[in-house]
C-alpha cells in the first residue's frame, strides 16, 4: 500500500481482501422520488439522463448481464478477480422490498462479486428497507452510499434535492443504529456556496464520523437543468487550483478514520460542459497530492481534539 496522507478506500479494500477490488456500476431500472418512478422529472439541478449513473452501462439488461459485461472489461484491463456490485444510477431503495431483494441477490450470485454498494437518498430509507439493508450488511460486505451534497438547506433547496439536512441526519442516525457502513456523497462548487460553507460541511461530516466520503466536483453535463444555468452565465465554475485547495482543506477537517472513496469526479467526456480541466483526472489527483506535500498536511489534522 502506498504511504498516503489520507485513507483511500481502495487501499482499505486491498488490505481487507488481499487483492484489488473493482466496483462495477449497474442500473436496476428504478426511478427516484425527485425524477418520478418513470424517470420523467428533471430532478436535482445536476442530474443527468442516467440519474447520476456511470456511462457505458448496458441499460435494460439484467443485473447479471451488466455485471458480467463490467467484469469482462475489468478482467481484460486489470486482470481483476473480485468485484463490488455498485447500484449507482437513480435511487436504489426506491422500489418494493421484494424487488430490491431479488436484484441484490442476483448481484451477489455472480461469481467474483464479494459485496454490494447501494446508492440512495435519505428520504428513501423506511423501516422495511432498513431491515433489508441490515440483513445484507450481516451477510455480505456492504456499503450504503447516501447522497447529501451539502449540509446547507439553502443550497439543498437551490439544487432541488427535495430533502433538507434534518432528513439526512435522521436517516444517517437510523442507518448507523443498524451498524451499516455509510459513505456520504458531497459536492464542492455548488451554486452560491463559498469556501466557508463547504468547510462547514466537512466539519459536520467529521462530527458525524462518517465511515466513508465521496468528494465530487460539480460537473455541468449536457441535458441537465444545470446546463441551462451555465449557458445563462449564472454559474461560477471552480478552477483547478481552487478545487485542489478546497479538497485538501476539506480532508484536513475530516475524522482521521473516514475512508475517502473519491477525491474528484470524472464526468463523461462527450457530455461534460464544464469544468473541462477535470477531464484530466490524474492531473487533478496528482495536484491534490502535491498540495498535501506542499503544506504539509494530512487527513484529520484540523479535526478537533476533545
Ligand atoms: S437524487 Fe440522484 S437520481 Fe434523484 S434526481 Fe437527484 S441526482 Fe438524480
Amino acid at each position: 500500500m502506498q504511504d498516503r496522507p489520507y485513507l483511500l478506500f481502495s487501499d482499505h479494500l486491498k488490505e481487507l481482501f488481499g487483492c484489488r477490488i473493482h466496483k462495477i456500476s449497474v442500473d436496476a431500472g428504478w426511478g427516484c422520488p425527485n425524477r418520478g418512478g418513470t424517470r420523467h422529472l428533471p430532478g436535482c439541478l445536476f442530474c443527468s439522463p442516467e440519474g447520476s449513473g456511470a456511462a457505458g452501462i448496458k441499460r435494460g439488461a439484467s443485473i447479471r448481464d451488466q455485471i458480467e459485461d463490467g467484469k469482462e472489461v475489468m478482467v481484460r484491463k486489470y486482470k481483476a478477480a473480485a468485484f463490488l456490485a455498485y447500484f449507482q444510477s437513480f435511487t436504489n431503495t426506491f422500489a418494493p422490498v421484494s424487488e430490491l431483494r431479488a436484484r441484490f441477490d442476483e448481484a451477489l450470485s455472480v461469481p467474483g462479486v464479494v459485496g454490494l454498494a447501494i446508492g440512495t437518498r435519505p428520504d428513501c430509507l423506511g423501516g422495511e428497507v432498513l431491515d433489508l439493508l441490515e440483513e445484507y450488511h450481516r451477510r455480505s460486505y456492504f456499503w450504503l452510499e447516501l447522497g447529501l451534497q451539502s449540509i446547507h438547506d439553502r443550497t439543498l433547496s437551490l439544487i432541488r434535492r427535495g430533502h433538507d439536512y434534518r432528513t439526512f441526519l435522521e436517516a444517517f442516525q437510523a442507518v448507523k443504529k443498524r451498524g451499516l457502513r455509510v459513505c456520504v456523497h458531497v459536492i464542492l462548487g455548488l451554486p452560491e456556496e463559498d469556501r466557508a460553507m463547504m468547510l462547514q460541511t466537512a466539519a459536520e461530516m467529521a462530527r458525524l464520523q462518517v465511515d466513508g466520503i465521496k468528494i465530487h466536483l460539480l460537473h455541468v453535463l449536457q441535458e441537465t437543468p444545470l446546463a441551462e444555468l451555465f449557458h445563462d452565465g449564472g454559474l461560477r465554475i471552480l478552477g483547478q487550483e481552487e478545487y485542489v485547495g478546497l479538497a485538501v482543506d476539506f480532508i484536513e477537517r475530516l475524522h482521521p478514520a473516514t475512508l475517502i472513496h473519491r477525491l474528484t469526479g470524472d464526468g463523461p467526456r462527450d457530455r461534460l460542459l464544464a469544468p473541462l480541466w477535470s477531464l484530466n483526472k490524474w492531473e487533478v489527483i496528482n495536484a491534490i497530492h502535491d498540495e498535501f506535500r506542499r503544506r504539509p498536511t494530512w487527513q484529520g489534522r484540523l479535526y478537533p481534539e476533545k
